[in-house]
Formats: structure tokens, sequence, C-alpha cells
């Protein structure tokens, strides 16, 4: 089976590496020549165009930064829509707005087109490790189809319903993480505001019922000033954008996500949209006027 892969980011490089160890024939693309160029040496070929990619393959992959990018690929001006054939399948593993997915799979379908929206959580080191959690909508029978591909990159991949739901349940997602994050930051300022050692303090609860995947990922990079990303705070800001517009045209106030995307708002002013989102714990550290590390 071709596989199309357009977007090798972050997140699109290693997924794609995966797919190609495990057997399938890539044809990649993305505007960053030189990530084209890796995956090229690893094997993949390229094309011109997302139009080519769609005309040259069955499955066409896309893990871009957000709805407006989906839609150029897909729908725009040598996009895969021009190239996909009648039983090609689109399979958008980026985060993107529930509605833009519906959109985009209503017009793939006038032309024979399948869609499953995929997106993903878990992050460049699971993307890396092909341990990524994915969460689909679309079809029962197209998701039981393109099942061993979705796994190829994933220790999980569960479908959540119609097409959008997959989409609904990341936004469901970075709600949790986002609010972990300003949780972990706020409880690591406290405790090294009072003197007590932050790496200590982690050791302690990390076991009990405020462990969670989050503490564990973040406060170690929070404690070693690693603030590269990983998930940019620009894309996070992005994630939370969409949370709250699906959440106010459903009539669903979310006060929490609100104030976190206000302190993301604050850092991206403050030149740090393109720092990993734990990078949060600085916007509290600032008021605080106080630093966290792994020895106080
Ligand atoms: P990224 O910015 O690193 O990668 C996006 C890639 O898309 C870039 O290489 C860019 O050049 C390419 N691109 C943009 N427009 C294009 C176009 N028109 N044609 C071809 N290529 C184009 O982003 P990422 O971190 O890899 O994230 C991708 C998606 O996955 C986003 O929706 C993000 O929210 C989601 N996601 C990211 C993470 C993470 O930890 N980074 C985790 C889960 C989900």
């Amino acid at each position: 089976m071709k596989i199309g892969f357009i977007g090798l980011g972050i997140m699109g490089k290693p997924m794609s590496l995966n797919l190609i160890k495990a057997g399938y024939q890539l044809v990649v693309l993305d505007l960053n020549a030189s990530a084209v160029a890796e995956l090229v040496a690893a094997g993949a070929e390229t094309a011109g165009s997302p139009r080519e990619v769609a005309e040259r393959t069955e499955v066409i992959i896309t893990m871009l930064p957000n709805s407006p990018q989906v839609k150029e690929v897909v729908l725009g001006e040598r996009g895969v829509l021009e190239g996909a054939r009648k039983g090609s399948v689109v399979i958008d593993m980026s985060s993107i707005a529930p509605l833009v997915s519906r959109e985009l799979a209503a017009e793939l379908a006038g032309h024979g087109v399948d869609m499953l929206d995929a997106p993903v959580s878990g992050g460049q080191p699971k993307a890396i490790d092909g341990t990524l959690s994915v969460m689909v909508g679309g079809p029962q029978e197209v998701f039981d189809r393109y099942y061993p591909v979705m796994k190829a990159m994933a220790g999980s991949v569960v479908r959540t319903g119609d097409i959008g739901a997959g989409n609904v349940t990341k936004l469901a997602n970075q709600i949790i993480v986002a609010l972990n994050i300003a949780a972990m930051a706020e409880a690591l300022v406290l405790a090294t505001k009072a003197g007590v050692e932050p790496e200590l303090v982690w050791q302690a609860i990390r076991g009990g019922l405020a462990g969670s995947t989050v503490l564990d990922a973040k406060a170690p990079l929070v404690m070693d000033r690693k603030f590269q990303p990983g998930f940019r705070i620009n894309l996070h800001i992005k994630d939370l954008a969409n949370v709250l517009e699906t959440s106010h045209q459903l009539g669903v106030p979310l006060p929490l996500t609100a104030s976190v995307m206000e302190m993301m708002q604050a850092l991206k002013t403050d030149g740090q949209g393109d720092a990993d989102h734990c990078s949060l714990v600085r916007y509290y550290e600032k008021m605080a006027q106080v630093e966290v590390h792994r020895k106080a």
C-alpha cells in the first residue's frame, strides 16, 4: 500500500519514519525542504504538490498545524481533492476544529473519497517511539480498513464516533493537559517559594492521586529549564481557541480553560510562543519572583 504523507514537522517526521519502518512505501511533501530530504534519505519518494501526492497514493495522511493549512492542502489549488481517486482516503491526523473536519469530509464524500479525522496525543517522544494515542472519527468500516496504518504509529487507536469525533476527543484531551500543566506550575512555584525542593515534592506526590502523565513528563523539564518544544505554546493556543470556539457554539462555559488561554496569550506576547507549553511555569515565576530548579 502506498501512502502519501503531508506535513513533516515535529510530529509528522517521526510518524512517517515509523510507517517506512513498518514496510509502507511513502510519498512525502512539506514546505520545509530539509525535512523532505531526511525522509527521502530514509527511502521515501517526494512530489511537487498535494495533488501529485494524491495521484500516486491511495491513503493520504496530513499532519499540519491547523484548520486553514489542512483546508488549503486538501481543497486548495493543486490540492489533494484534485488528485484523489474514488476509493482513496484522507486521514487527517492534525488537531483541527471538528466542524472543519466535517466540512472537509462532506466535500471529499462528494467525490467518492473517504475521510477519517485522527488527531493524536503523546507528543514528540511517543511519535518517535510509535506509541501515540490516536482518537478517530469516521465510518466504522473505513476505520477498520485503515486501522493497521494508524497502529503502525501508535500504541492505541480508538474510534470515538462519526467524523469530527476524533477532534472533539482531542479538544477534551487538550483541556486536561493545559489545566494539568497550570496546576503543576502553581504547585512547583509555591513549593520553591516556600523553600522546599521541587524535586522532592515531585518524588513524594507522583505515586499518589496528584500524580499524572503530565506531571512526570513536564516536571523534570521545568526543573532542568528545558523549554525547547515539544509542543509549542502557539499550538496549544491554537487548540484552546478551537476548544473555546466549539464550546461557545455549544453553550458550554469553560472558565478554567479560558484562564489558561489568557496565561498562554501573555507568554506569547512575552516572546515565548515557540517555547514548550511547560513554559507556562514562567508566567507564575514572574508573578511570584522565584524560579523552579532541580535544587532550590
Ligand atoms: P510543526 O509546526 O512542527 O509541523 C507542521 C509541518 O507542516 C511543518 O513542517 C510545515 O512546514 C508543514 N506545513 C505547513 N503548511 C504546509 C503546506 N501548506 N504544505 C506542506 N507542508 C506544510 O507542528 P507539529 O508539532 O508537528 O504539529 C502538527 C499537528 O499535530 C498540529 O495540529 C499539532 O497541534 C498536533 N500535535 C502536536 C503535538 C506535539 O507535541 N508537537 C502533539 C500532538 C498533536
